[in-house]
């Protein structure tokens, strides 16, 4: 049996045909995220009938589908609960009758950043284990946790979910979630041009030269020795070990899973967030590992296909 998985981040939908835990066939669309949710779904129809006819599969071999959704989402109801800033009218949509109406299967719907842990606990850096965090790094901050073998919800479903609105400085910027000095809007994709566009050094800087302030230009920059990027780089790096200590103390998990589009520079990124744990978390050193996600790309996919799997 194969299971559709969709993972709807911010700035790519990316869609997949999972078999055992195997991406048989895969595509991305432009998630447009700030407008109507309706013509997306539609695409992410489209583009799930293309994959099947590429593969030559038919859909009498779906036996479900999973969405993997930005926001907080109470799994059991199939419904997202709150109105975030990303396709802002999907909960008025009956998710279930659409899948059903498309492809007569049933449908999971989770958050995305559990979508991802899920994903990356069956089948990537968490297999075998009971008690996890993952966190994903990109245009916003996402993160989840597995206690004793079950993903954490919590009475309202957003047990372990907002990592990346934990205020970490009190007197910080205001986020994109009314908040003031989130790890978001600290440092993520989305603040970086607003942030640190304005750097008072940025003309001495090869950054000053980017169409687009993002993670990629940082890094990338800052393993070359420019130091307004290494500046920016390791206040972002500092923001999110913090954020992790957090969820670490908040969680106390055997190993913390980073994932997202910023790990393609994760030898960049993983060394200090374990440095700073070693040093300040209330734990002896090296007894919390933290370590890069397997699925980068596709851990939302995987976990999303495999919650559907369940619904069956
Ligand atoms: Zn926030």
């Amino acid at each position: 049996m194969k299971f559709i998985g969709v993972d709807l981040g911010g700035t790519t939908i990316k869609i997949g045909i999972v078999e055992s835990g195997k991406l048989m066939a895969s595509s991305k669309i432009i998630a447009q995220s700030s407008k109507s949710f309706v013509p997306r779904l539609d695409q992410i129809k489209h583009t799930v009938n293309q994959l099947l006819i590429d593969a030559t599969m038919d859909k009498s071999e779906l036996g479900g589908i999973g969405l993997a959704f930005p926001s907080i989402v109470d799994s059991k109801q199939k419904k997202i609960v709150t109105r975030y800033v990303k396709f802002v009218d999907a909960d008025e949509i009956d998710l279930v009758e659409w899948a059903n109406a498309n492809w007569g299967i049933p449908l999971a719907l989770e958050n995305d950043a559990r979508a991802a842990l899920v994903g990356e606990w069956q089948y990537g850096a968490g297999r075998g284990q009971d008690d996890l965090v993952m966190i994903t790094l990109g245009t916003g901050v996402g993160s989840a946790a597995l206690i004793g073998g079950k993903i954490l919800k919590g009475a309202h479903s957003l047990g372990g979910n907002v990592g990346g609105h934990m205020i970490i400085n009190y007197e910080g910027d205001i986020c994109n979630c009314g908040l003031r000095g989130c790890v978001e809007s600290e440092a993520s994709g989305w603040v970086l041009p607003s942030k640190f566009r304005n750097h008072p050094n940025i003309k001495n800087s090869l950054l000053a030269e980017v169409t687009t302030l993002n993670f990629k230009s940082i890094f990338e920059l800052a393993s070359q020795g420019d130091q307004v990027a290494i500046e920016i780089r390791d206040q972002c790096l500092k923001v999110w070990s913090v954020g992790v200590l957090n969820l670490v103390h908040a969680f106390d998990p055997e190993l913390v899973i980073i994932g997202g589009g910023v790990m393609n520079s994760k030898d960049q990124i993983i060394p200090p967030i374990q440095k700073l744990l070693d040093q300040d978390s209330w734990l002896p050193q090296g007894v919390i590992r933290v370590v890069s996600a397997v699925h980068n790309e596709h851990a939302g996919i995987l976990g999303a296909a495999y919650l559907a799997a369940q619904e069956g």
